[in-house]
């Protein structure tokens, strides 16, 4: 056997060889999430130290060095509990942590919900800026003795956004490519569609023993299973596209697209539906007009080609 799981609900966890998989509240849904902590002889890090280790906060596990996989208020939400070692972003996303304007530069919002979602950023999420964060880049190694953690850019979800291939346990985490039902999320101003779905071909292609991330499904421990969950998390994008054509047979704007809901359901309770679905669903328009596929039959109208 060469791993052990704790059954102690509210701190649950698991342990990897190296790796120990602290979950969130809940199976790590969101507010909360997984983080790992890699174990070395020489140095210990975490990746992505969410709400669930400010629940474990008199707990806590040796870190030389805080690793995100990239900059959401859920994934950053833990960091402060480790304010006096170096923590580590991937170059695109490592403005985010640097300072709160930056921050609220990844998600694009207006301003007025600006304004609420950066309270709930501090006041929920503690984010604390840190300017002299470090960068690392894709194919960086993190050695630390007996464990090394890769550094596997996948942007998409946000333009820094990685994985990290940690051996010798050949765990691959996937950070935000969370293999939920609910499917890729590209609803951020740095958000990316066509980047994701080559994201989701990449990570295809990557074999491991054990997959892991950030949200709802935890590990998965066999390679049958991953390539079904990421082709059906995959398979939701083709779906929101099919669903828009469909609704495109009479011209549309896209506030009434927002307003008919694609990427969330109609009547769930999301506080920022409106801007997500206009960035996430405009991408899909952008592509379909550029394909011919969709005519923007007036200015800001657009119409399906039969
Ligand atoms: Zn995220």
């Amino acid at each position: 056997m060469n791993s052990t799981s704790s059954t102690e609900s509210r701190f649950e966890q698991r342990k990897i060889d190296a790796v120990t998989v602290y979950f969130g509240a809940r199976g790590g849904k969101y507010p909360d999430g997984n983080s790992l902590w890699v174990e070395g002889r020489e140095e210990s890090l975490i990746i992505d130290p969410a709400l669930g280790m400010v629940a474990r906060k008199d707990r806590l596990p040796h870190v030389d060095r805080v690793l995100n996989s990239h900059c959401h208020e859920d994934h950053i939400a833990g960091n402060h509990l480790f304010s006096n070692v170096p923590w580590h972003l991937h170059e695109a996303d490592l403005p985010g942590i640097q300072s709160i304007e930056n921050m609220m530069a990844i998600y694009g919002f207006e301003a007025g919900v600006r304004e609420a979602f950066e309270k709930v950023v501090v006041d929920r999420f503690h984010y604390v800026p840190k300017p002299d964060a470090l960068s690392f880049r894709d194919g960086d190694v993190f050695e630390l003795g007996g464990a090394r953690v890769r550094v596997i850019h996948s942007p998409g979800h946000t333009r820094g956004h990685s994985f990290f291939f940690i051996e010798p346990d050949e765990v691959l985490y996937l950070g935000d490519v969370d293999l939920s039902s609910f499917g890729p999320y590209y609803g951020d101003a740095w958000s990316d569609l066509e980047d994701f779905e080559r994201t989701l071909e990449l990570a295809r292609e990557i074999p491991a023993r054990h997959y892991a991330t950030f949200h709802h499904i935890g590990v998965i421990d066999d390679r049958g299973t991953f390539i079904e969950r990421i082709d059906r998390f995959a398979a939701v994008i083709r779906s929101r596209e099919g669903r828009l054509l469909e609704y495109l047979s009479q011209p549309r704007s896209l506030a009434e697209i927002a307003e008919h809901r694609f990427v969330y359901r109609q009547g769930d309770d999301i506080a920022y539906a409106d801007p997500v679905e206009i960035r996430s669903m405009g991408q899909h328009i952008e592509r379909l007009v550029g394909s011919g596929r969709v005519d923007e039959v007036e200015p800001g109208r657009y119409r399906a080609v039969a």
